[in-house]
């Protein structure tokens, strides 16, 4: 099994109990361990793998047949591409099964692996985004080819090259039987004890107290320890008999399927698959015509206001009118096509998510209660996805981090409409990948401070984070505007200019929609110290920075944590402040390991305060000329907190610093943010005071060596491998994952994070890219980018430990070049932390 990290996850085998059973309406099991809903792709894939993991105990219900709602139609590709490392890895494990399930003497299934694929570009910004992705997937252990015009026609003989620069080789892809891949699965999972009750549609669910639940059905009821639900379009009906809204969304998806096409008999080989963000279809060999499937833009949303609940084993109407700006590029590119008759056209529902991405994980705000949902590349990804949840079932983690997929990575903005929206975008940009820093314009403003409008009309640009409008950086003039791209960008001169002003004199930027839980209680304090595996701070007025560990010892979650003491505001308290996307998933992590007779509140003001970073040499000046307090380095030193005033607005003040500069972080109520700001603005006049943004935060917290939570910090590592020992306390009597990490670090790191400066001035290194010693694959960056007060483009990467001593001469692929990377001691800027303490 390829990993980044080798985490210590073990796949255990088929369990060893007696055989299932598969049954139409007969007698049911009363209570299992696992109750399975749906029996598509992904209720199949979920199940076979919880028998792999030795859970046999486990049952799958399915209100009709098995494959009976989107499964049965799919067009059934089957590809290794993905964005990131997760979605590469667990594709590979869904190519991985099907070709060993195929190669079943017994029961073998129609698999065309190895088809190949291409993914087509006209663009050179689209060609540097597939050598990112080669780069990238290299670290799984798969070889993409980025290949020109010619080889794309030479490879699928079908193809014009008109517009056509060239595209992504991914020789793995190919197509399989859907109905047969989950009889497959079903028939494993069965012979390894689990059962299959079909025809028995789910009318209800009821939570005990003890987190159980029992599963009522047309048939009877089974009372469970943990409930799936794998619904597929029918996701919200079953969700509303948990009391949860999920973002999904379904889209009418339709492909044809042509007569046969001599030329295609006559190649001798079979075609490859197709992908086309220039004209948005794709298509792939059927029989020895060609099925070709489109991603119109005049798309449209499916099943919103409720499903016919006859609606089984069911198509849509045919509309083919409505492709014809996708089937014109589709003739353009493969003339053939407009020599053939069409045989069978095919529309049916197909579900996305608020960003794309499935949501494959613990149910927010829910126990025992898990999803795998929101699928719509479900058979190529299916083997996989069932493959992460069955270990997140079992061991409470998968072998790689599944942030991308966790259901929890939206907080409060994903609600129907919005989802609608974003689904419709996802739908039109299907094969067109989001650049780094591309925000897409459907839903915006979903979630703004009373900032927002202010900053927009001091020229800020806007990213998104989770849902929230960030500042970006503020451009010069309204017009102006970046070209997406995976190089350095034509804001990189004004975020230069906003650095500089931090590190000249003094700036202002919002930080809305950071994570803050305000945890009281006589138990907090004990409740607290055992979630960490560093120290709390020891005396009011003093904050720190904690990371929570999993049971595998490995990193959960990293916490700013701040003691107050008791005041009018309320009595005494800890402030834990975390990523924007994380509060859904702390919240879950915190309150899941509460005893029940521990005395501790936990409430979120995530959505009530907004922070103002004042950051730079005068801000102590700015801060003083509209706060009352003592803000000198005696009396208000490093790492402290006070409660007080700016100007009229009362304020939380931390002195903590993102960007290494001397600053202050003024957490403030949303009511009085405006407030807080007019008087910083013109306190900040005589200082020549400049707002700043998330991409100037961003390059100066590389050049300081502070970590992103999910894209440094990652449940793949430990502490110790992520360099963060000075937030560990061993001698901690315990701490969640204490023994985990006790065994972890007596047999050493398996990767250490590193940072690197990188011998390349026209694109920063991007997540995923790949660290190489000679043609050797030695690690993956996590992030990266230009340092502008230090002049270096840096990356930070975990690497193998014999490659991670300071002076170590790397290179890094970046985007099809070989760049020196040279391993250097961090933090680049500022290392005695003399700034932040002056
Ligand atoms: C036209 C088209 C082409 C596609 N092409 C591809 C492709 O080339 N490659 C690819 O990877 N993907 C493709 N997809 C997407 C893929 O088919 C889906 O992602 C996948 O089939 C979804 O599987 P699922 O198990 O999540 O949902 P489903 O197959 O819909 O299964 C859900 C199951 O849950 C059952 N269920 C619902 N409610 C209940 C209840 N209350 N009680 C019990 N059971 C219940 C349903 O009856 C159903 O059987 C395509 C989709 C479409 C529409």
């Amino acid at each position: 099994m390829a990993t980044r990290a080798g985490m210590a996850i073990q796949t255990t085998g088929s369990g060893t109990a007696s055989a299932g059973t598969d049954k139409g309406m007969g007698k049911m099991k009363s209570q299992t361990r696992v109750v399975v809903i749906g029996g598509g792709i992904a209720g199949c894939s979920t199940l076979y793998h919880l028998t792999q993991e030795g859970w046999t105990d486990v049952v799958l219900v399915e209100r009709n047949e098995l494959t009976s709602g989107t499964t049965w139609h799919s067009a059934a590709q089957v590809t290794n591409f993905g964005m990131n490392q997760t979605m590469v890895g667990l594709k590979s494990h869904s190519i991985e099964l099907y070709r060993e399930l195929a190669s079943d003497p017994d029961y073998p299934i129609n698999y065309h692996h190895g088809d190949g694929g291409i993914r087509l570009a006209n663009t050179e910004a689209q060609m540097d985004g597939y050598r990112h992705f080669a780069s990238m997937a290299r670290g799984m252990g798969v070889e993409f080819e980025v290949i020109d015009a010619e080889e794309c026609a030479r490879r699928h003989p079908l193809i014009s090259t008109d517009n056509l620069i060239g595209g992504l080789w991914d020789g793995q892809d190919g197509d399989i039987d859907p109905a047969q891949l989950c009889q497959a699965l079903a028939r494993r999972a069965r012979a390894a004890g689990a059962e299959v009750y079909r025809n028995t549609p789910v009318i209800g669910l009821t939570q005990h107290r003890d987190h159980s639940w029992t599963v009522h059905t047309e048939h009877g009821d089974i009372t469970c320890e943990i409930v799936v639900n794998a619904c597929g379009y029918r996701v919200n009906e079953l969700g509303a008999m948990m009391g949860v809204h999920h973002p999904v969304m379904s889209m009418e998806h339709q492909y044809l399927v042509t007569e046969e096409i001599p030329a295609i008999r006559e190649a001798g080989h079979r075609m490859p698959l197709l992908r086309c963000p220039i004209s948005d279809y794709y298509c792939r060999q059927e029989k020895y015509g060609l099925l070709v499937g489109f991603y119109e833009q005049n798309c449209k949303t499916w099943g919103m206001d409720g499903i016919d609940p006859h609606f089984v084993n069911a198509l849509c109407p045919d509309d083919l009118d409505r492709t014809t700006d996708v089937l014109e590029g589709a003739f353009a590119r493969m003339p053939a096509l407009m020599d053939v008759g069409i045989h069978t056209v095919v529309n049916g529902p197909i579900t996305y998510t608020i960003d794309g991405a499935p949501l494959v994980g613990p149910i927010p705000g829910k126990r025992n209660a898990f999803c795998i949902i929101g699928l719509r590349a479900g058979l190529g990804e299916g083997g996989g996805h069932g493959w992460l949840l069955a270990q997140q079932i079992v061991h409470g983690e998968a072998c790689y981090d599944t942030w991308c997929l966790d259901p929890r990575r939206f907080a409060g903005h994903a609600n129907v409409e919005l989802t609608a929206l974003k689904a419709i975008e996802d739908y039109q940009n299907e094969f067109r990948f989001h650049f780094p820093n591309e925000h897409r314009p459907a839903g915006r403003m979903a979630k703004t401070t009373p900032l927002t409008p202010v900053l927009a009309a001091e020229g800020a640009a806007f990213t998104v984070v989770n849902g929230w409008e960030r500042a970006e950086y503020f451009k010069p003039a309204p017009d102006f505007d970046v070209t997406h791209s995976f190089r350095f960008d034509e804001s990189f001169d004004l975020v230069a200019q906003e650095i500089k002003a931090v590190q000249s004199a003094v700036g202002l930027c919002e930080v809305n929609g950071f994570n803050r839980f305000e945890i009281t209680g006589s138990d907090a304090e004990a409740f607290l110290d055992r979630m960490i595996c560093g120290r709390l701070p020891r005396r009011f007025g003093r904050v720190g920075l904690a990371y929570l560990l999993n049971h595998h010892g490995m990193l959960k979650s990293e916490a700013t944590i701040a003691r107050l003491p008791a005041t009018d505001l309320g009595p005494e308290r800890f402030w834990y402040g975390s990523a924007a996307a994380s509060e859904l998933h702390d919240m879950d992590w915190l309150t899941q390991h509460l005893g029940s007779d521990e005395d501790v509140q936990i409430r979120s003001l995530t959505n009530d305060q907004t922070i103002l970073v004042l950051a730079g040499p005068k801000s102590r000046d700015v801060i003083s000329a509209v706060s009352r307090a003592d803000w000198s380095a005696a009396a208000f030193p490093w790492l402290s907190v006070r409660e007080c005033f700016i100007g009229i607005a009362p304020a939380t003040v931390m002195a903590v610093s993102f960007s290494g500069e001397l600053a202050y972080e003024i957490h403030v109520p949303n009511a009085s943010l405006y407030a807080a700001y007019l008087a910083l603005r013109e306190a900040g006049e005589a200082h020549d005071l400049r707002l700043f943004g998330a991409l100037a935060v961003e390059s100066m917290r590389l050049e300081k060596g502070f970590l992103h939570w999910k894209a440094d910090v990652l449940t793949e590592f430990d502490p110790f491998e992520t360099g963060l020992n000075r937030f560990v306390h061993m001698g901690k009597p315990q701490f969640i994952g204490k023994a985990a990490l006790e065994t972890r670090a007596a047999q050493g790191p398996s990767k250490r994070l590193v940072t690197l400066e990188v011998g390349s001035k026209a694109a920063p290194a991007h997540g995923g890219a790949s660290v190489m010693l000679g043609d050797a694959f030695v690690g993956t960056v996590t992030s990266g980018g230009w340092g502008h007060r230090v002049q270096k483009n840096i990356a930070y990467g975990f690497v193998s430990p014999d490659y991670a001593d300071s002076g170590t001469e790397l290179h890094i692929d970046l985007l099809g070049d070989r760049v020196p990377a040279t391993v250097v001691t961090s933090p680049l800027y500022d290392p005695e932390m003399n700034l932040v303490r002056t």
